[in-house]
């Protein structure tokens, strides 16, 4: 190569790395020797002559002490062999004060006779401003009650989070360092009845492209969380297999245990902690369509307490709420699993006894009778008394279209056991049963 060339091709070289904005620098490992370019010194807002005479004393000197370490520490893997590059991620101190995020990267180019590591040479990018942007991005990402996110999944299945803020840590008990590389990590904590949904949710999002939401819940030392993910989806230009969502996850505990708790009051009689009068009627009408559509048997029990308007007036209606939290108590107790017990109203009750014949509730309920009949009650002067109630009961049947076919003949039954003399329990329409409930009929 003639002289010319050389100067061209090094002429070249140079506008080359201005064109970077590259800080270059050069250093004897061996004797401490050190250059740099105009750009390494203008980066922390000097000029080259300032830092004169530059030797490595400079880089001690402007380089934070936790990253000298870091950075010394990447010299010698390189040295070593076990990379093939040095490469670091440094703090310098500005000439006016603040610290300049250097990405730093080398090369050893050469060794002494004795094989010692000797001439470096390297380049210092400024990241500051990504640094900055991250560091903005962490800050929102702070404030924000949950997780922000960037989530990317592979034709294979495979998934990853690109980024994903440190809220990670509450709501997965992952480090966000862990779960980047693989986000199945995340997956393992879902509650098992909500994995499929959640799973299913996510594939659908990746083939129609469509926002991706979803609520389930993680499962993390034993307690529960719920989570409301949201997310946009974006097919990868380049590989259009690969989608990636930005979104965001909140914890919605607090929401879900309100809707549940406004559920159950919605449906429950606050009284006795019984079924309400609403909610019986519904299951009535749901399991006269069972009936109807399938056949399954259930009869219908109708409640009241006999001579209710005594006790209040006798013992007061404190007691008398007494009675009826103690009735309740008692079905409570004595009725089955599936069995399910309303307060209609007052001292009324309805009771609904699926895959039950009219003589099977007979037994049941009059087993009730007796020991709510037998139950003592105390008011404050220690007055003893009882209470007892008087049941109908009726069995679905053919000719029932409506479910208030059944009631007006529980209640016909009701009726029926109050003008025997109360205390006792009927069946509508009256048939044999071959044991239990003889003495009632
Ligand atoms: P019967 O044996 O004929 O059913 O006599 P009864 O006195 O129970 O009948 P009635 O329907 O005339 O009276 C029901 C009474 O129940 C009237 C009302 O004061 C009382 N009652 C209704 N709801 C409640 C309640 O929530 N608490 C209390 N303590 N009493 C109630
Ligand atoms: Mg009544
Ligand atoms: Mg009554």
């Amino acid at each position: 190569m003639s002289q010319v060339n050389a100067s061209e091709q090094l002429n070249r070289l140079k506008a080359i790395i201005e064109g970077t904005r590259a800080g270059t620098w050069e250093w004897n490992a061996h004797t401490g020797e050190q250059r740099i370019n105009e750009r390494w010194a203008e980066m922390l807002g000097y000029s080259s002559r300032e830092l004169e005479p530059i030797s490595i004393a400079i880089w001690h000197r402007l380089c934070h002490p936790d990253d000298l370490a870091r950075s010394n520490e990447a010299f010698q893997r390189h040295f070593d062999g076990e990379t093939p590059y040095y490469e670091c991620i440094v703090r310098l101190r500005h000439k006016e004060g603040h610290w300049v995020w250097i990405h730093d990267r080398g090369r050893l180019m050469s060794r002494t006779a004795e094989g010692d590591p000797e001439w470096v040479v390297g380049t210092h990018i400024d990241i500051s401003q990504q640094h900055i942007n991250a560091q903005l991005l962490n800050k929102l990402a702070e404030t924000i009650p949950g997780v922000i996110y960037i989530f990317r999944m592979y034709a294979d299945g495979r998934v990853e989070f690109p980024y994903v803020s440190e809220g990670v840590r509450e709501f997965y008990g992952r480090e966000p360092d862990a779960i980047l590389q693989d986000a199945s990590l995340v997956f393992e904590l879902v509650h098992p009845e909500d994995a499929q949904r959640l799973q299913q949710s996510i594939l659908e999002s990746y083939r129609a492209l469509g926002q991706w939401t979803c609520e389930y819940r993680v499962v993390l030392n034993g307690r529960e969380i719920w989570l409301e993910g949201i997310a946009t989806p974006e097919r990868e230009w380049l590989d259009q297999e690969v989608v990636t969502w930005y979104g965001m996850v909140v914890d919605i505990s607090h929401r879900k245990a309100l809707e549940a708790r406004l559920l159950e009051l919605s449906v429950t009689d606050e009284l006795t902690g019984l079924y309400n009068r609403r909610f019986l009627l519904q299951r009535l009408a749901e399991l006269l369509d069972d009936y109807r559509r399938h056949e399954v048997v259930f009869s219908l029990v109708q409640v009241d307490l006999d001579w209710f308007k005594s006790i209040n007036d006798t013992y007061g209606h404190l007691m008398g709420d007494e009675v009826l939290k103690a009735f309740a108590a008692t079905l409570k107790n004595r009725l089955r699993k599936g069995d399910i017990a309303g307060r209609s109203g007052g001292e009324e009750f309805l009771i609904l006894l699926p895959h039950t014949d009219t003589c099977e509730a007979l037994e049941l309920i009059d087993d009730i009778r007796a020991v709510f009949a037998g139950t003592e009650f105390f008011n404050d002067e220690l007055q003893t008394f009882k209470a007892s109630f008087s049941a109908g009961i009726t069995q679905v049947q053919a000719e029932d279209e409506r479910f208030d076919q059944l009631l007006s003949r529980a209640d016909k039954a009701l009726y029926k056991a109050k003008d025997a003399g109360r205390n006792r329990v009927h069946i509508e329409p009256d048939r044999h049963c071959s044991k239990g409930g003889k003495r009632t009929r």
